[in-house]
């Protein structure tokens, strides 16, 4: 039997797509069916994922492995990159869905010419209300007025959290999509309080355009770090725990006193 990853096809099944008239949906039937046919599960490698029945509220797609959730965000688009944002439904139950215990993970695919051009994996312990972006109720003129919906800020997710199963059209080997989930499991807090503290200090790391850094240049991103967690009064004490966090996982390492060097 042919292993699935070798046989990875990044073409949609137009098949799929037979007896349905509006674009919004044949997007969901050939992009939900790819899923279905060429993805295995990037936690815990089991060949193939199942797909919920229709309007399961909670996710799109399931592992009858090891349990986990997946919802598949998909965007036509004739660029090779992934983009920073990618629109999502209602910010309100987004907000709540990501701070419940059953958050799925992410899929965020981009596509064009009917195949795969990106596929991107987002494991559900990267969400944190700050990389949701709400967007401007929709206008009184609208169908749905007042209606609240959100964007994913892709962007602001680090490194470690945004995993490629397929990159410009090349898929990637599919031990090291599970390596970098697995190495991304360090980062998973409990509350959501200590979550966003530690990725948003991993993230003003990366920022820092040097393997080796000092205490200095992350104090530097002290007031944009307050606007994020207005409730605390002491972001310098909050950044210099975060780094020791960050060097107890192995993310990076204490050179001398205030200076620092990243591991990845
Ligand atoms: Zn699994």
């Amino acid at each position: 039997m042919l292993n699935r990853f070798v046989s990875m096809n990044l073409q949609f099944d137009s098949n799929r797509a037979i007896g349905y008239k509006s674009g919004s949906q044949i997007s969901r039937v050939i992009t939900e069916g790819w899923i279905s046919d060429n993805m295995y599960c990037p936690i815990c490698g089991a060949p193939i994922l199942s797909h919920y029945t229709a309007n399961k509220p909670v996710a799109d797609f399931y592992c009858d492995e090891c349990s986990s959730d997946f919802e598949l965000k998909s965007r036509e688009s004739k660029t090779s990159h992934i983009g920073r944002t990618i629109a999502d439904g209602a910010y309100r139950t987004m907000i709540e869905r990501i701070t419940s215990s059953r958050n799925p993970n992410l899929f965020v695919m981009t596509y064009s010419d009917w195949a795969v051009n990106n596929l991107m994996l987002i494991p559900n312990h990267f969400f944190t209300p700050a990389i949701i972006e709400k967007r401007p109720p929709l206008k009184d003129t609208a169908q749905r007025a007042g209606w609240v919906g959100c964007n994913i800020e892709i962007g602001d997710i680090p490194q470690s959290g945004r995993i490629f199963i397929v990159k410009n059209s090349v898929p990637e080997d599919k031990h090291k999509v599970i390596d970098l989930y697995n190495r991304s499991l360090s980062l998973r807090t409990d509350s959501m309080d200590s979550r966003g503290w530690l990725l948003d200090v991993l993230k003003c790391v990366e920022r820092i355009p040097f393997k080796s850094f000092t205490l200095n240049q992350v104090y530097a991103f002290e007031v944009e770090l307050q606007v994020k967690h207005p409730g605390n009064n002491f972001v310098k004490d909050k950044i210099r725990q975060q780094l020791q966090l960050l060097r107890d996982k192995g993310f990076i390492e204490f050179t001398s006193r205030g200076n620092y060097r990243k591991i990845i």
